[in-house]
């Protein structure tokens, strides 16, 4: 199965794809489906539920606003940041209805819907509070959402879409690029300039590029606290003024790079958490670990490879993009499905992999860059302080960047050849994502969240 590179990469306001991005589109799925039933002129009250993880840390991730965009019909890609939410609300744009985001989102902690644990369901009611539909999603990771008891073809994703290269594991991936003498990349855009333009999909990447590097921007220069009960201050800023300081002053230190790439990770996830414009990569949560790597590779990597900047980017996202619909289609990259395996997990697994490719490296060595980077995140756990996608995931982002960078110098320093292969370590990581307590799975019932401090 083929993820394509636009449902990889897509663009939306923080913190959470499966807990913002996700119930935002299930929201407005929700009205496209009013509307298709003839039923919207009807609706004068909306009511959610939400299950699961989804009602454990809906509050910190912010779900129930997102829902209320999503039922306004605003768009997360051209939202530039949160939005009051007032008592009433605009349902598809057209139709004035009471709504408030505590009493008309109900969160069911402790229960969860069968299918998975991001579930919701949506009811439209009529003015004397009859129900005119309901109807069930699930956020499954990266934003995407899928109907309950929808079959694969009525579902929003573009699943598998119709390309001439199709690969459901690394070792089909590689064979097909080796009979075909391409690269990894090279597969990719051959696969996506079927579906589009090769402009289309230019301009696509560089605005990938530009929304990541915007977030490095704005979040190196913000100040304050965080939302939420944390009231957690900016690092990002001052990590920043420190290292112009040091450069001011030209004081040098062999491990500066390390602290560039803490700086830009930081940057990104603070700006997730509070609200900004990012790119999920995979997801939200772990947003900031592949455009640290992109600025490493710019600053710094892309002197010992034969690529341009420009190239060795595009080479690097199409890899990466690659590399995440391996972990789509046979583990997950939601956290509460696996942890944050899924999350910072497979964000290190592709920017891993992916620089691998921009400097340069064959097909096997983006494989065992890909691979070391996961062996060396399995069994990481979900436990989000007070639902709040901030302790320990901004730190958890920068450390997922250095240690991308580092999988991928390992990779480049061997031939290519390695014991433990990407696809058993996929299978490895969905095994032990599926065997952890549901507490460790983006609940805020363990871990972290339960030992280090009590919201
Ligand atoms: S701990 Fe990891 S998976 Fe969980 S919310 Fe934070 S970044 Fe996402």
């Amino acid at each position: 199965m083929y993820t394509g590179f636009f449902e990889v990469f897509s663009i939306g306001i923080g913190p959470s794809s499966s807990h913002t991005m996700g119930p935002m589109r299930a929201a407005a799925r929700f009205v496209r489906l009013l509307r298709e039933e003839g039923s919207f002129p009807s609706v004068r009250r909306m009511r959610v539920d939400l299950y699961g993880s989804l009602a454990l840390t809906g509050d910190g991730h912010g779900t129930p606003a997102a829902i209320a965009y999503g039922l306004m019909g605003l768009d997360a890609e051209t939202m530039d940041g949160p939005r009051e939410i007032g008592e009433t609300l605009l349902l598809g744009g057209e139709q004035q209805i009471p709504f408030s985001a505590t009493d008309d989102v109900r969160l069911h902690k402790g229960e969860s819907l069968a299918e998975h644990p991001n579930g919701m369901r949506f009811t439209a009611l009529d003015g004397r509070g009859e129900t005119l539909s309901t109807a069930e999603f699930f956020s499954v990771g990266g934003g995407e959402i899928r109907m309950n008891g929808k079959s694969p073809e009525k579902q929003d994703r573009v699943s598998s879409p119709e390309v001439p290269f199709h690969f459901s594991s690394c070792r089909e991936l590689i064979e097909l690029c080796e009979k075909e003498h391409l690269t990894i990349a090279q597969l990719v855009r051959r696969n996506e300039t079927s579906l589009r333009s090769a402009p289309e999909l230019a301009a696509r990447i560089k605005l990938i590029v530009s929304v990541m590097n915007d977030a490095i921007d704005r979040g190196s220069r913000a100040r304050g606290t965080l939302p939420g009960v944390l009231h957690m201050p900016r690092r990002a800023p001052q990590i920043d003024a420190r290292l112009v300081e040091r450069f001011r002053r030209n004081e040098t230190d062999a491990l500066t790079i390390i602290d560039w790439i803490n700086l830009w990770a930081f940057a990104v996830a603070e700006e997730n958490a509070a609200g900004g414009r990012v790119v999920t990569a995979p997801t939200m949560g772990s947003a900031g670990v592949l455009p640290a790597v992109l600025r490493y590779f710019e600053r710094y990597g892309h002197k010992d490879s034969a690529f341009s900047i420009s190239m060795g980017t595009e080479v690097l996202l199409l890899t990466a993009s690659a590399i995440c619909s391996l972990y789509r289609a046979n583990a997950s990259i939601s956290g509460a499905e696996v942890g944050c395996q899924g999350e910072i997990g497979v964000a290190c697994s592709m920017a891993a992999g992916g620089l691998a490719a921009a400097m340069g490296g064959s097909n096997a060595q983006v494989e065992n860059a890909a691979e070391i980077a996961m062996e060396h995140n399995l069994g990481l756990t979900c436990d989000p302080i007070c639902g709040l996608v901030q302790v320990p995931c901004i730190e958890r982002n920068a450390i997922g960047a250095v240690k991308a960078v580092n999988a991928a110098r390992l990779a480049l320093r061997g031939n290519g050849s390695h014991y433990v292969s990407l696809d058993s370590v996929i299978a490895t990581m969905y095994e032990t994502g599926r065997n952890l307590h549901p507490n460790y799975r983006e609940t805020s019932l363990a871990g972290l969240a339960k030992h280090a401090l009590t919201c």
